[in-house]
């Protein structure tokens, strides 16, 4: 059968293996599964949240609200905008997905960084639009600047912080930047890790109410996935100005969100604290890594996020190493599929991260006592 022959050239995006998987196929006990593969929130949801799931499930059998009235109103208070700055996403994913396909044809151009958000390249290859990536795997706004100068770009994608990678430009660095950029070309500034950037650094945080009305072409895109601790529920946001977001409104199919995804995301917004403790856990633990890289000598990427980066050197194959870490039951990311020699751990909770540290540690001396015996 004949497809859409743009599609050929679409990778399958891999997500993170889910627990079940471990269980079914290497017999891991469920409890002794740690899960730090998709940088989840390891703290749980907020029990608010919990709460308001259970009063609102009697809801199930009706529609949601598809205006998103209540959603709207927390964020647009949250980010001093107006609702009508605010689209609604199944995930900031989908938000991707509406501005690329709002934006792009066959013959379109998109920048992005060599290493970041895998979803920005496919959802830009389902349009057949041209995928322009800059040398460096890290962002580098001067080669950023270089390639649109050369080229041209209907969009151009910035993850600040970055994923993979979980480094952050910025904000100056990243406003003197769209000073150069046309009114015409979209810049998509994805957020999905701003708050434990701004929580460590103030000179990474961008405001996204500034943003919009200082580069009316930018959107800041935000998640409900990460420091939310929603990941399953499916709830992410674009804020732009009115004209972008009543564009991106043709492409939004009808309750994208579900009853309770959206109840959820409300309650979520009431409860800040939750979310600035994890934030605040989050980065006690992530020492814990730092320092075990130290001591082995890997080469590490200073994370604005809730996970890190580790490159391994070349006696190691990253993904042997996660492999052997899955058998034992151990979740992470190996990033190979991006070139890299690398892994990506989420930083969990304290128990977790010290389980994954010394697993990750007798795999590694053990792939390297095997060599000494080849
Ligand atoms: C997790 C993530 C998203 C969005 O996730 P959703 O669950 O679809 O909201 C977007 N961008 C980056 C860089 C991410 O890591």
């Amino acid at each position: 059968m004949n497809f859409n022959s743009v599609l050929d050239d679409v990778k399958i995006y891999e997500a993170g293996k889910p627990i079940e998987l471990v269980v079914r196929e290497y017999g891991v006990k469920e409890s002794d599964i740690v899960k730090l593969a998709s940088n989840e929130n390891p703290y749980g949801t907020s029990p608010k949240v919990a709460k308001r799931i259970a009063e609102i499930s009697k809801n199930m059998f009706m529609y949601p609200d598809d205006s998103m009235y209540e959603l709207k109103e927390g964020l647009a208070s949250k980010f001093k905008v107006a609702s009508n700055n605010i689209v609604i996403g199944s995930g900031s994913d989908q938000v991707i997905e509406f501005c690329v396909h709002a934006k792009c044809t066959k013959d379109s151009k998109v920048i992005m960084s060599k290493t970041t958000f895998a979803m920005y390249e496919i959802y830009a290859k389902q349009t057949g639009a041209t995928v322009l990536k800059t040398p460096d795997d890290e962002h580098n706004l001067e080669q950023f600047s270089k390639l649109y100068k050369e080229n041209g770009a209907d969009i151009i994608f910035l993850c600040l912080p970055n994923n993979p990678l979980g480094e952050c430009v910025d904000k100056e660095d990243v406003y003197n930047f769209l000073k150069e950029v046309s009114e015409e070309t979209l810049v998509i500034v994805d957020g999905a890790y701003q708050e434990y950037a701004a929580f460590k650094d103030a000179n990474k945080a961008i405001d996204p109410s500034d943003l919009i009305h200082t580069f009316p072409n930018a959107i800041y895109l935000g998640t409900f996935s990460k420091a939310y601790a929603l990941g399953g529920m499916r709830v992410g946001y674009g804020i732009a100005n009115a004209e972008i977001i009543k564009i991106l409104h043709k492409l939004r199919p009808p309750f994208n969100i579900s009853t309770l995804s959206l109840a959820a995301a409300i309650e979520a917004l009431k409860d800040e604290s939750f979310v600035q403790e994890c934030i605040a856990k989050n980065f006690e633990e992530i020492g814990a890594y730092e320092t075990y890289a130290k001591e082995k000598g890997l080469d590490y990427i200073p994370s604005y996020t809730n996970f890190i980066t580790l490159k391994l050197p070349v006696e190691y194959i990253s993904a042997q190493v996660a492999q052997e870490l899955l058998e034992k039951g151990i979740i992470i990311r190996d990033l190979t599929s991006y070139g890299l020699n690398a892994i990506r751990i989420t930083i969990g909770r304290k128990e977790q991260n010290k389980r994954v540290i010394a697993l990750l540690d007798e795999v590694l001396n053990n792939l390297s006592k095997a060599k000494v015996f080849d």
